[in-house]
């Protein structure tokens, strides 16, 4: 084994630091329900949550073909490219981010730089047809090992199942917010084999997700509940409401726990809608899933 592939498999080694806290709130109080967030933003400040988990068995695809040379997509302010900035400088591989849109300096790639990732900007056209892109770039590379946006695919999702790994099994729902759709489909599939009871529900935080509906569907995990709700995405992707920051804003005053505006606020925002329109029952257990991305909110805190 050489140094680099015992690097790699650390990560499936390493003790991650998840824990499972309870929030307490009046409504949830007058509406005799629980409400837990297990603490996945806390595994790694730049390999935040769902990002760690996906990156596990891809980091290892990568290192078995031989490939230690990463290249990704995400937008300007990606939790991704982060992630996979920071776990190339980590865990010992070159790494390329292709940046949609015109080049733009802010934290987020910043941070990507300082951890030595090279940034390569793309017209929105362009963006659009990723595969193309790599070829484009890489095709003459062996070493190049293509990473879908956001992580997505198989192995992102079996990496996000582990999420649930050891948790009791009595939480009536496990609310998580969806993207590109990777997680909630990892969490689907290891309700799915371990015959959890809860419902997986997904708040989608994009416009327009019907197709993320369909993509769960043809898989087929025929014996999980699951569910998602399209009603949460406060105007589309990464936009944001007066109501929703003003509700950001109390939730970390109240509980110390700071959640994006892009993923995560949009989340509990709509487990308290939902619970004030008397959507859980009495005794509801609820899990809601932090999947990290608290650095992308520095550009709205000031
Ligand atoms: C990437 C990300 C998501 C979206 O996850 P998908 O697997 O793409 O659905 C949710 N929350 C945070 C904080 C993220 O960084």
């Amino acid at each position: 084994m050489d140094e680099g592939l015992s690097k790699t498999d650390i990560m499936f080694t390493e003790h991650l630091y998840a824990p499972i806290e309870q929030v307490h709130f009046d409504l949830f109080k007058e509406k005799q329900i629980e409400v837990y967030i297990k603490r996945e933003d806390l595994i790694h400040p730049f390999i935040a949550g769902n990002k760690w988990r996906k990156l596990k068995y891809i980091l290892q695809d990568a290192r078995y073909k031989n490939k230690n040379h990463l290249v990704t997509f995400g937008g300007a302010y990606s939790n991704h490219l982060l992630a996979v900035a920071c776990a190339g400088a980590k865990y010992n591989y070159k790494t390329t981010g292709l940046v949609r849109g015109e080049e733009v300096n802010n934290h987020m790639l910043g941070l990507c730089k300082w951890f030595g990732m090279k940034l390569i900007f793309v017209d929105r056209e362009s963006y659009r047809n990723k595969t193309k892109l790599f070829d484009e770039y890489f095709s003459e590379n062996n070493e190049a090992y293509y990473i879908n946006e956001g992580g997505a695919g198989e192995l992102g999702a079996k990496g996000c199942g582990e999420i649930l790994n050891g948790i009791e099994n009595d939480y009536s729902h496990v609310f998580c917010s969806v993207g590109t759709g990777c997680t909630i489909e990892g969490l689907i599939n290891y309700a799915n084999e371990n015959k959890l009871h809860s419902s997986i529900e997904g708040v989608v935080v994009l416009k327009g997700g019907d197709f993320l509906q369909k993509q769960i569907e043809e898989k087929n995990f025929n014996e999980a509940n699951w569910r998602l709700h399209q009603n949460f995405h406060e105007g589309g992707y990464a936009k944001t409401t007066p109501e929703l920051l003003a509700f950001i804003q109390n939730f970390a005053a109240q509980t110390g726990i700071l959640i994006d505006q892009v993923y995560e606020g949009k989340m509990m925002k709509a487990i308290f809608t939902l619970a004030e329109e008397n959507y859980f029952k009495k005794g509801s257990k609820i899990l809601a899933i932090h999947c990290g991305g608290t650095l992308g909110m520095l550009s709205i805190v000031n």
